[in-house]
């Protein structure tokens, strides 16, 4: 299994912000687990001339498309051209704020790995949704929506994250991020047989802080974290990294 510590920078990071990814390639050369931040694409290019090969960098989205007339969007081969081995797709910022449907992702998917990209997708449910106990339904039928049939456990990674714990310093009971992850364990093992099930890693990602990182490393089937405000500094970030090679 591999344990991977995610940063998604969304919409934030000028040029001196590389200073954070350059301390932290330094400190984290030898972390003993995959760690990859996800920068604003601008700044793809310039970390990957700054940092080592320690941390892998990826894109945060890519058009479904492999090229064409979609002025201000980016292809996913784009991505992989300034240096990025993944891409975060289906984030539900993207899916709330541009309407991405569960087809959407999966057309996208498809697009990334063609590429060669490592497809990060994002599911989770709405504080409504958990309310009703509708948590797993909503889980199952974005794994079947937005997984493409084509992944194997080296270029997928599926990533929940509810979508009221993100930003929001709220988390989830531990009992509840481990039946989520089970859940999305049992239905990768369902669809894709036991060799892709078993090595695709699941992230939890949602108000992850060094502060509770140990604690949800330790739930079963969490095989690392997808860090949204924490992973802009090192000083957060590298923690979150130290708790997972902990594990
Ligand atoms: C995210 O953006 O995917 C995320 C989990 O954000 P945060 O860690 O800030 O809640």
């Amino acid at each position: 299994m591999r344990k991977l510590a995610a940063g998604n920078w969304k919409m934030n990071g000028l040029t001196p912000a590389l200073d954070e990814l350059e301390a932290l390639s330094k400190s984290h050369a030898n972390a003993g687990v995959g760690v990859l931040v996800c920068p604003p694409a601008t700044l793809i290019a310039p970390a990957k001339a700054r940092i080592s090969d320690a941390i892998a960098l990826g894109g945060q989205d890519c058009h479904a498309e492999a090229s064409g007339a979609h002025t201000g969007d980016i292809s996913a081969q784009m991505l992989k051209d300034a240096g990025a081995d993944y891409v975060i797709l289906g984030h539900s910022e993207r899916r709330e704020d541009h309407g991405e449907t569960d087809e959407d992702v999966r057309v996208k998917a498809k697009t990334a790995l063609a590429a060669g990209l490592t497809v990060i997708i994002c599911v989770g449910e709405t504080l409504e949704e958990r309310d009703a106990a509708n948590t797993l339904d909503i889980i199952g039928g974005q794994l079947a929506g937005s997984i493409p049939d084509n992944v194997t456990g080296h270029t997928l990674v599926v990533a929940y994250e509810p979508i009221w714990a993100i930003g929001t310093g709220k988390i989830p009971s531990l009992n509840e991020i481990g039946e989520v992850h089970d859940f999305i364990r049992s239905r990768l093992e369902r669809r894709f047989g036991a060799g892709v099930g078993r090595s695709t890693p699941l992230l939890y990602g949602g108000s992850v802080k060094p502060g509770n990182a140990a604690e949800i490393f330790g739930v079963s089937n969490v095989d690392g974290a997808l860090v949204g405000g924490a992973s802009l500094s090192a000083a957060d970030f590298g923690p979150i990294i130290d708790a997972l090679a902990e594990s």
